[in-house]
C-alpha cells in the first residue's frame, strides 16, 4: 500500500514495516517477523526494482516483530543495516530487548529468537543523526517502550515513522501500553517529543498510518500525556 508517492507500507503478520523509494536506492524501515521477508521481495518485483537496489534498512528497536526478516533481507541484498547502539548489541544476538511482563519475557527470551546480523553489516546511529532519504530523515533516540528505540522524521514531507513509540488505533494516536513498556515515564516524553514535531503523517509499527488528523488531536494527545506525567 503506498502512503505517499515514494512510501509504500508492507503489513507483516504481526507489525508494519516500510519501503522508501529513490532514483539513488530504496531505504526499508524495520524488517517485520521471521520469514517475512518475501511481502518486501513481492513488492519489489511489482515497482520493478532489484532486491540489490535496497541499500539501507533502518531498525526502530530490536524487537522480534521489527527485525525478524532482517537478517534474511540483510543478506539477500547487501544492505547496510543502521541502528542505535543498544539495538545493535540485541541484533548481534538475535534477542529481543526486555520491556515484558516477566512471565512473556522468559517465554520470548527462549523461544522467540530471531537470526542474528553480523556486526560489519551495522553502522551505528547517534540522536540527530540524517540519512539521505525522503529530503532528509532524522534519527531520534525515543526510549520508553525498549531502551533501544529510534524513530526517524522527515521535516520535509511531514512523514514520521514512529516503531512502537506511538501506534494507532481506530484513526487514533495513542502510546503503546503500558504493560509493554519498560519506562513509562521515558515513553511519555519521548511521545510528547514526537508530537511536537507535529508530523502529517504517523506511519507506526502498528495500526494503520495516519494522515487525517488534526493539531487539535494531536494537541489532545499531548496534555493527555502531559498530566499522566503527574
Ligand atoms: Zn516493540
Amino acid at each position: 500500500m503506498r502512503i505517499q508517492p515514494d512510501v509504500f507500507l508492507i503489513r507483516g503478520k504481526a507489525s508494519n514495516f516500510y519501503l522508501c523509494v529513490a532514483e539513488d536506492g530504496l531505504t526499508l524501515i524495520d524488517a517485520g517477523m521471521p520469514k517475512e521477508q518475501q511481502s518486501l521481495f513481492d513488492l519489489l518485483d511489482q515497482l520493478g526494482h532489484q532486491p540489490s537496489q535496497l541499500i539501507r534498512i533502518l531498525i526502530t528497536h530490536a524487537d522480534i516483530d521489527h527485525a525478524g526478516s532482517l537478517a534474511a533481507i540483510q543478506s539477500a541484498t547487501g544492505a547496510t543495516v543502521y541502528a542505535s547502539e543498544q539495538a545493535a548489541i540485541y541484533l548481534r544476538e538475535g534477542k529481543s530487548p526486555d520491556h515484558l511482563p516477566r512471565l512473556m519475557q522468559w517465554f520470548s527470551n527462549t523461544f522467540f529468537k530471531y537470526q542474528p546480523v553480523p556486526t560489519s553489516c551495522i553502522k551505528i546511529l547517534s540522536d540527530g543523526d540524517e540519512l539521505p532519504v525522503l529530503g532528509g530523515l532524522e534519527a531520534l533516540a525515543t526510549p520508553g517502550h525498549t531502551a533501544d528505540h529510534f524513530s526517524f522524521y522527515s521535516a520535509s514531507r511531514g512523514i514520521l515513522f514512529a516503531g512502537d513509540a506511538l501506534n494507532t488505533r481506530n484513526g487514533r494516536i495513542q502510546r503503546t501500553p503500558k504493560r509493554i513498556t519498560a519506562d513509562e515515564d521515558m515513553a511519555n516524553l519521548s511521545a510528547i517529543g514526537l508530537l511536537k514535531l507535529t508530523p502529517a503523517t504517523v506511519a507506526c509499527g502498528h495500526g494503520d498510518p495516519l494522515s487525517n488528523h488534526t493539531v487539535d488531536d494531536l494537541m489532545a494527545f499531548f496534555n493527555e500525556l502531559r498530566q499522566s506525567e503527574h
